[in-house]
């Protein structure tokens, strides 16, 4: 039997050593609103589908905060009056909103 020595690391100093650094990572992540864009996932499969093939068709997704909807759909156009899709959490009939949101991105004349 031997001793081993496992390496100290001075943990606390890895983040003050950085500190600046990571913050200001976390700070232009957060102002974009970008944490939130990673996190979006709906719970519902057949919407969380819909929301991936319009996001490929290069439609945004902003989830809300607060209110009724889940989040909007905005198409690629990115000017005023371009379509909004709201997109909601608990449908009724998830699929039948699954299809309703597809068939506006398929209508949307907007392209970038
Ligand atoms: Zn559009």
């Amino acid at each position: 039997m031997f001793k081993r020595n496992v390496p100290f690391f001075e943990y606390p100093k890895l983040w003050s050593d950085d500190r600046e650094k990571l913050l200001s990572i976390i700070d232009n992540v957060a102002s974009t609103g970008g944490f939130i864009l990673q996190k979006a996932k709906h719970p519902n499969k057949t919407i969380e589908e819909v929301i991936k093939f319009a996001e490929n068709q290069g439609w945004t997704i902003k989830v809300n905060e607060k209110g009724h909807a889940w989040g909007r759909l905005f198409c690629p156009g990115g000017n005023r009056g371009d379509c909004i899709i709201s997109v909601w959490s608990t449908p009724r009939v998830a699929e039948n909103h699954a299809k309703q949101i597809k068939r506006r991105i398929n209508s949307c004349e907007h392209k970038k």
